[in-house]
């Protein structure tokens, strides 16, 4: 039986003390924990959620105050990886529920074990290749997902219950060029566009968790805060020839996982992740770096700042390079500096 803390969730009928033991039970994976994942993570750790596992390869900075719920500025101070210090979050609001962090760049080496296990999974990124990887994840593993996205103060999202409604690549067949779509490097992004995108994803996702298919809303769902509009889209059918739902050629898994550089939206930044992941130790690097600039670090990662650039390394020797977005310098830099 549960405390008053969720008396006000299971006095609500569609939930109930019946729905409250299914979220007890319930495991969500949310990959990204930025503005839309920590609003996710604190919408589902406060409603009871029994287990939440979050990744996310980045760390908080002050920039991300404006719109990323949960971060303090002292954790910007501290620069904590984002899940670490989500973790810390997480656990002051509930301590009933289980919280895994996981520092990590997910890619196609990793994705599936990290869905593994779970009943749901969240889309709290900011870019189309992931979105894609999760996809065809969540596809081929019979795993229910739910999209969303927000830019300036326009917002879109989409639950995927794979084999049954249109997928992610059935609605969007190739991600936008690059260049062609606002990023949040050109149009920025309002806080209240991402609380109203998560409110749909979250309440699509307690709908999941407690059994409930037939209140979803069962379209593409787009929102413009600023602008007053929002409108409800009918996604259709499957697409027979979808490459993910309908042909099975999960394309996103099967590429052979070579070093990456990533462009951060709106950063300044890339990110670059060997081929083979290492396991960096931080004393020796330190040492190391220590005539070429300052260097410091904690636990989960080192800071080296050299002229106007500033490369962070993590332990599994995945970096990201502030100071340039051009993926050759930074490139370089990590071959200057951290070596492969
Ligand atoms: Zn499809």
């Amino acid at each position: 039986m549960f405390n008053d803390r969720y008396s006000r969730q299971t006095f609500f009928a569609g939930i109930g003390v019946e729905g409250q033991h299914k979220l007890a039970q319930a495991q969500v994976l949310i990959i990204g924990i930025g503005a839309l994942g920590t609003s996710q993570a604190e919408l589902l750790a406060r409603a009871g959620v029994g287990r939440l596992r979050i990744v996310d390869r980045d760390f908080v900075e002050l920039s991300n105050l404006q719109r990323q719920s949960m971060f303090t500025e002292e954790d910007a101070q501290q620069r904590l990886p984002k899940v670490v210090a989500a973790e810390k979050h997480l656990n002051a609001i509930n301590s009933e529920i289980t919280i895994e962090s996981i520092i990590a760049d997910v890619n196609n080496s990793n994705v599936e074990s990290l869905i593994a296990g779970c009943d749901l999974v969240l889309d709290g990124t900011d870019n189309f290749a992931t979105r894609y990887l999760i996809n065809d994840a969540c596809v081929k593993n019979g795993v229910d997902w739910i999209y969303g996205a927000a830019v300036g103060s326009y917002g879109v999202t989409m639950t995927v219950l794979p084999r049954q409604t249109p997928c992610l690549r059935c609605i969007f067949e190739e991600a936008p060029p690059a260049g062609s779509a606002a990023t949040c490097d050109t149009a920025g992004v309002i806080m209240p566009i991402i609380n109203v995108i998560t409110s749909i994803q979250v309440t699509e996702a307690l709908k999941l968790l407690t059994g409930q298919r037939s209140a979803l809303h069962q379209s593409l769902m787009q929102f413009d805060v600023w602008e007053n509009q929002w409108r409800q889209i009918n996604p259709g059918n499957r697409r027979a020839d979808c490459e993910t739902c309908g042909l099975d050629l999960f394309e996103s898994l099967s590429t052979t996982p070579a070093e990456s550089a990533a462009i951060l939206c709106g950063r300044d930044a890339v990110q670059i992740s060997p081929q083979r992941p290492g396991s960096i130790d931080f004393k020796a690097l330190a040492q190391r770096l220590r005539s070429a600039g300052e260097v410091k670090f904690n636990e989960y990662l080192l800071r080296f700042t050299t002229g106007d650039f500033e490369l962070t390394v993590f332990r599994d020797a995945r970096s990201i390079i502030r100071g340039t977005s051009e993926i050759a310098t930074a490139r370089s830099l990590y071959a200057k500096y951290i070596g492969n």
